[in-house]
């Protein structure tokens, strides 16, 4: 088990992309806070799959985007399991909105979740991780945090913000031991664009700009979602790791 005895935080994983990765950290041993804002069903199921099996895992409601809600995340990882190891921000929302359509709001309830959440859940997780010698974050960004995304600038503005985020936290905490990494999914089938994605012509669209020729699933990204925060990636911080079927290619 590649991370036994570890404990992490995965925001935003009820449901998607957040949900694989909690359940791919238990089956290697970590325990999990399995942070939702509204899916509290799902992340209720996604705790009862990991338990079913032996792991350990506590369902935990926190508004990423409201900074007060952190302590209470931090909190229950402590309370639970006595320590913080490992902190996934993969938490995100979208506006798909035309440049000259966008508003303000949209812009601060994007920015607010996706990095402002983001950056100080991360700044609050690593004060605990320094205080047992290190430990790991790893950003959930994008392909978009390179490439520009028409009707979804908001989005991809903060994505190429995470990527700079990445680069500075690892930077400044390299010598705290803690390594800080982004993981940057392609076209992965997921609620975030499974409306747009039921648009056979659209779909196709995007098949023909992957060279692997298919939309990815949640479970092409865990591998390297367990090497970036486990002991197999110890020599590896500051990277963006890009799972995109060659997309951006
Ligand atoms: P998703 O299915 O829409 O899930 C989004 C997740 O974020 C949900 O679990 C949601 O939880 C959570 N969330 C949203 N606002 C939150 C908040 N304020 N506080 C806490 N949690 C919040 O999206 P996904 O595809 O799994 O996306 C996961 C990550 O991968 C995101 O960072 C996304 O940008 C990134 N990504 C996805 C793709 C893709 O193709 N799917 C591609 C590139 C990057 P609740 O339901 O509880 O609100």
């Amino acid at each position: 088990m590649k991370l036994k005895d570890k404990v992490a935080i995965v925001t935003g994983a009820g449901r998607g992309i957040g949900a694989a990765i909690a359940q791919a950290y238990a089956r290697e041993g970590a325990a999990v806070v399995v942070n939702y804002s509204a899916s509290a069903e799902a992340a209720a199921g996604v705790v009862q799959t990991i338990e079913s099996v032996g792991g350990r895992a506590v369902a935990h409601q926190a508004d990423v985007g409201n900074l007060a809600s952190h302590e209470g995340l931090v909190q229950c990882a402590l309370t639970h399991f006595g320590r913080v190891d490992i902190l996934v921000n993969n938490a995100a929302i979208d506006r798909r909105v035309p440049i000259l359509d966008a508003a303000p709001e949209q812009w601060d309830a994007v920015f607010n979740v996706n990095l402002r959440g983001a950056y100080f859940l991360a700044q609050r997780a690593a004060s605990e991780m320094a205080k047992t010698g290190g430990g790991a974050v790893l950003n959930i960004a994008s392909v978009h945090d390179e490439q520009a995304h028409r009707n979804n600038s908001i989005y991809t503005i903060a994505k190429g913000g995470m990527k700079l985020m990445t680069r500075c936290m690892a930077l400044e905490w390299a010598p705290l031991g803690i390594r800080v990494n982004s993981l940057s999914p392609g076209a992965i089938l997921t609620d975030i664009n499974r409306a747009v994605l039921a648009d056979d012509a659209y779909k196709q669209r995007v098949i023909e700009m992957i060279p692997l020729r298919r939309i990815g699933s949640v479970d092409d990204l865990t591998a390297a979602a367990v090497l970036l925060v486990s002991a197999e990636g110890s020599y590896i911080t500051g990277s963006t790791f890009y799972i995109d079927g060659g997309l951006l290619l």
